[in-house]
This record gives structure tokens, C-alpha cells and sequence, in this order.
């Protein structure tokens, strides 16, 4: 009978025990990934976890499908109500979403549910904590100018159509806390105090959430309000 070599046992052994460590490897990644469900691709979005590297490619995937989007509103247990599609053509909203628990004033408007996904996820994760670490109070009302509107950008005749068409945008004029300050965009935007370092804040923490965050930064048509849209089409704006 013929003897294998030492070195052939060697070499036998030294792949078993890559194997070996490869699987711990795995098995210890797996365990990982589901104690750190933000940071897994594959584990249903809670929009109550910690942001993570797979948060943006799940709130991507909102878009495409409302019934996805609905169960993850659910599963976040975000109170929410549905209202029939309507309108047509380039204004038809076939996702009229409208948020049952949320502090916006004059109203609550039916936006889009990826827009009350992103909502929630923007008032958790930055509204409050940086009301209650920056100005020490507590965010009672949060001000829009609307969400829905059946026009093309910036009002034009031709041109591509707004987010507000399908009310997949909504505009932010304004934070009102229960001591009754007011922290407004186009007044406060500019000044050097806590109320300019809640509203860079707020802006930047709405970045984690919505594809397009445009502010005064960007341009005179948003002196007085944030536009938040979840358009996916483009490139991410962040200003
Ligand atoms: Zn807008």
C-alpha cells in the first residue's frame, strides 16, 4: 500500500482548518448582520431601527412598490390612513398616503408613502433630538407650505414635472416648540444662533432620508422652506 507524503497530510489539514475558520467567519457575520438589521440587506425595514448602510437602498425600494411601503409604515407602527387614488395624467396619485400621528400644521396632507416613510424616519432620527439637544425643547408643530400641487418645477408651462404633482414632495416652512417659540426658515436661516443650528441640523438629518433636500442654500425659490422630495430618478441633492 502506498503512503501519502507528510506534506499531503499538511496541506489536508491546512484546508480544513480555512474551512473551518471561513465558516466561523460566516456563521459570525450572519449573527451580526441580524442583531444589526439597519446595516442588513435582507431583514424588513422598521423604521425605528438606527440608520444603517442598508436604510437608503431599502427606502429606495419604497418607491416601487406602495402595498411594501404600507407593510413597512405597519411594521414601524406608524399610524397612517389611505384615501383613494385620484386626479390624472402627469397629477394622477394612485399613493395618497396621509400620516395619523404627525404634528404638521396648517394640516396633515395625503403625500406619497415613500414622503411619510422618510417623514417619520426625519422626525425620530433628527427633528426631535436636535430640538431637545440644540434648543432644549420639544417640537409641538412643524409647518408646511403643501405637498400636493399639479404643476411642472418651478411653475413653469414646459418642462419636467414637479414632485408636488403626485404630492411626492412636501414643503417645510417652519418648527413650532411648546414653549411657543417659532423657528422659521426664511427668518431664521441667515442668523448665527440656535435657531440657524437647529435648522442646518434638521436640514442635513433630512439629507439620511429623502433623495432631494434643497434649502435657502440652494436657491431664492426655497428662501422660506425646505423641499423634501423621495424623487429616485436623479442623482441624490443634498442643499
Ligand atoms: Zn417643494
Amino acid at each position: 500500500m502506498k503512503r501519502s507524503a507528510p506534506n499531503q497530510h499538511f496541506a489536508a489539514a491546512r484546508r480544513a482548518v480555512v474551512a473551518l475558520v471561513l465558516m466561523i467567519l460566516g456563521v459570525a457575520g450572519w449573527q451580526w448582520l441580524l442583531a444589526h438589521p439597519q446595516h442588513n440587506p435582507w431583514a424588513p425595514l422598521d423604521l425605528r431601527d438606527p440608520p444603517g448602510w442598508a436604510t437608503d437602498a431599502k427606502l429606495g425600494m419604497l418607491k416601487d412598490d406602495v402595498a411594501v411601503c404600507r407593510a413597512v409604515l405597519t411594521r414601524s407602527e406608524v399610524a397612517f390612513t389611505t384615501l383613494p387614488a385620484t386626479g390624472e395624467g402627469a397629477c394622477a396619485r394612485t399613493d395618497r398616503t396621509r400620516l395619523g400621528d404627525y404634528p404638521l400644521a396648517p394640516d396633515t396632507p395625503a403625500v406619497t408613502c415613500p414622503v411619510a416613510a422618510a417623514l417619520e424616519i426625519w422626525r425620530h432620527k433628527s427633528v426631535i433630538p436636535a430640538a431637545r439637544k440644540i434648543l432644549g425643547g420639544e417640537v409641538v408643530r412643524i409647518e408646511h407650505l403643501g405637498a400636493f400641487s399639479c404643476r411642472r418645477m418651478y411653475g413653469g408651462a414646459e418642462g419636467p414635472w414637479s414632485e408636488h404633482a403626485t404630492a411626492n414632495a412636501i414643503d417645510i416652512a417652519g418648527f413650532v416648540l411648546k414653549d411657543g417659540r417659532r423657528i422659521s426658515v426664511l427668518k431664521d436661516w441667515t442668523d448665527s444662533g440656535a435657531k440657524t443650528e437647529f435648522l442646518r441640523a434638521v436640514r442635513a438629518g433630512a439629507c439620511d432620508s429623502f433623495a432631494t433636500v434643497l434649502s435657502p442654500d440652494y436657491n431664492a425659490a426655497h428662501a422660506d422652506h425646505f423641499h423634501l422630495d423621495q424623487d429616485m430618478r436623479w442623482s441624490r441633492v443634498c442643499r
